[in-house]
């Protein structure tokens, strides 16, 4: 007679507790990149309405059908690659929440270099005008204006969709010292305004760079990205208009790909500005180029 085997345990294996459904989730991911695991949190606290730390004090619960059905469609939906910050709405730049949606580029990091730069730049204490060129979610116009409450900030885009989401951002974080412009660079500007600073994080990705069809950035606005053959077109149109924007001690600030600092200093020069400097990312790459416009005062 054989012995009596106890009972089997129940097969956890597709249960859909909190801790099952992470585990499991996260595997699918991984084959994508290597932030499956946060994701995957991210992704089922935006399921469940919760934030993560539910997700780490209930492991054991169990998710509602809908609340699977949710989020089975949001792992699908980043298994074919929509970024995150789609999904979820939003995306923290210089340490606020700016709501995102597929009309503006999602804020990066090293655009943080930018407002570095125009920060110390523009005294707290000083009245200044700013103009930020193609502002898309308006990540750098919202936290200059935030961070300096005196300046007045002009934040002008093409794009009447991401114009709505700059909007909505400086509601949501209650700055009032934006006036937003709908337009093609400079023609949403009057040709009398002068500025102190004009900042600009312009599309400067060159059109057939690969990039452009790998990963998130696929899911990104053409528009806030591509930036003609060699990537320069809006830079040669920023410099060619700005210095006839610019106050005579005022500095123009742009972003740029980590290997277009000779050739937009090369464009400064042609269009008469002095002091030209690049300014490094944390990885070392000359990120931003800030120059003052050559005209005589
Ligand atoms: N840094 C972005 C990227 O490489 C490009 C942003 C831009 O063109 N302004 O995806």
């Amino acid at each position: 007679m054989s012995t009596p085997r106890p009972a089997p345990k129940p097969d956890k294996s597709d249960s859909a507790t909190i801790a099952a459904v992470l585990r499991s989730a996260a595997a699918r991911l991984s084959e994508l990149n290597d932030t499956a695991r946060l994701d995957t949190e991210i992704l089922l606290a935006l399921a469940l309405n919760r934030d993560r730390s539910h997700l780490r004090a209930w492991p054991e619960r169990e998710l509602l059908p809908e609340e699977q059905e949710r989020f089975r469609d949001l792992i699908e939906q980043r298994r074919s690659g929509t970024p995150i910050a789609y999904l979820s709405g939003e995306k923290e730049f210089w340490s606020r929440a700016f709501k995102v949606r597929p009309d503006v580029l999602i804020p990066r990091p090293e655009t943080e270099l930018l407002i570095e730069l125009a920060l110390a730049f523009i005294p707290a204490t000083q009245m200044a005008d700013i103009l930020d060129l193609g502002t898309g979610s308006g990540a750098i116009a919202v936290t200059v204006a935030a961070e300096r409450p005196l300046a007045r900030i002009t934040a002008t885009d093409l794009s009447t969709g991401a114009l709505e989401v700059a909007q909505e951002n400086a509601g949501l974080h209650g700055v009032r010292n934006i006036r937003f412009q709908l337009g093609d660079w400079f023609n949403a500007v009057q040709d009398d305004e002068r500025f102190d600073l004009i900042v600009s994080n312009p599309p400067y990705v060159a059109d057939d760079d690969p990039h452009l069809s790998q990963g998130d950035v696929r899911f990104e606005p053409a528009l806030a990205l591509k930036g003609g053959i060699h990537g320069l077109d809006a830079f040669r149109i920023i410099a060619r208009e700005a210095r006839d924007y610019l106050k005579p001690h005022g500095r123009l600030m742009l972003e740029h790909g980590f290997d277009q600092a000779k050739s937009l200093a090369d464009l400064l020069t042609e269009f008469g500005y002095t002091d030209i400097s690049h300014h490094l990312d944390l990885q070392g790459y000359a990120r931003v180029t800030t120059a003052r416009s050559g005209k005589r005062v």
